[in-house]
């Protein structure tokens, strides 16, 4: 482990990792400085439209970051979120009413088989992005991404809480978009995170690995499942291995975490001790599930496995788990 200090720390090389937002905590129940945060000329602010991001081109350029001049004309701003400040620049995210786009037919079959696409009514020079696809392309500044992963992740908060969870009154939000208030019980209300458990199960030379139904073909990758009330890390890390593959589990280790904006976790990436071997695939979480050596695993990387098999997204925390392991760098045992 001590070779990763030479480097970025793990979780730094993960998709949406980069956010080196300063969040102005300090100034959240401070009106009159957001104020004046609203009125600096190089104040940006990010909007969604529905759950896509509107983006622009600037030059050759494709940008998520409006000028606040430009957003005026984006459509009706349903929330508007305080993000914070990168290098002394303000950030803002703004969801816009689902009327400000619309579903445009179009005869030919699109890469994907669509004959529709959501756009912005009467704007052709904006698009709508899928903030998944905008990751792996990297057509967007590194910075951008991660922002609009966070932006993303309490817009969406904010759509799915807008009544009092304890008394059923409409909510109202607060502390620049960090909290809602409920005026009838005063209950406060915080954005949720969903924690998450992916790990990686090694056993001497070989590794688990598992497939969804809905992964891509040949795609094996890291089994994963939600972390659960009254649960440690390490706890819920061997229940969701033995529940899906009746492995059992010793030492577990951390090793990086991932914001994951669809809709709003926290992946949280461990490298696990397998005490047994047989596996007993639960059929109703998983297709398939089976040992893969190090060298088979190389394999799936480098595009030459012997039946196709491959590896996971670059913007996932599972594909940087198996590849620590492939290259010796992952938690030993
Ligand atoms: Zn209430």
């Amino acid at each position: 482990m001590t070779q990763f200090l030479r480097f970025p720390e793990p979780s730094a090389l993960t998709g949406f990792a980069s956010n080196p937002l300063d969040r102005l905590d300090g100034i959240r129940d401070d009106p009159d400085r957001q104020a004046t945060l609203l009125r600096q000329p190089s104040t940006r602010l990010l909007a969604f439209c529905r759950d896509k991001p509107i983006l622009k081109t600037d030059g050759s350029q494709i940008s998520a970051s409006f000028t606040l001049e430009e957003a005026k004309n984006l459509g009706l701003q349903r929330e508007l979120v305080m993000l914070g400040a990168i290098a002394g620049r303000a950030y803002f995210a703004a969801q816009i009413d689902d009327n400000a786009a619309h579903m445009r037919e179009f005869s030919d079959e699109g890469p994907l088989g669509d004959t529709r696409e959501l756009v912005m009514s009467g704007r052709p020079d904006l698009t709508l992005g899928d903030l998944r696809s905008l990751a792996l392309d990297e057509v967007l500044k590194p910075e951008e991404i991660g922002l609009l992963g966070c932006a993303k992740s309490v817009l969406y908060w904010h759509a799915r809480h807008r009544f009092c969870s304890a008394c059923g009154a409409p909510s109202q939000q607060s502390a620049s978009g960090w909290r809602r208030d409920c005026p009838s019980c005063k209950a406060m209300h915080f954005p949720r995170t969903d924690p998450v458990v992916i790990m990686l199960a090694v056993h001497g030379d070989f590794c688990l690995l598992g497939r969804q139904p809905r992964f891509t073909r040949g795609m094996y990758s890291a089994l994963a499942g939600f972390l659960e009330p009254g649960e440690t890390i390490e706890n819920a890390v061997r229940r969701e291995i033995h529940e899906e593959s009746g492995i059992q589990l010793g030492r577990v280790a951390y090793f990086a975490s991932q914001p994951w904006p669809f809709p709003s976790s926290i992946m949280i990436g461990c490298v696990a001790e397998a005490l047994s071997e047989d596996i007993q695939i639960d059929r109703t979480e998983l297709e398939d599930c089976r040992w893969f050596s190090r060298a088979e695993l190389k394999s799936m990387f480098e595009g030459s496995h012997a039946q196709g098999y491959g590896v996971p997204q670059k913007i996932a925390i599972a594909r940087l788990l198996m590849r620590a392991w492939v290259d010796g760098e992952a938690p030993q045992f």
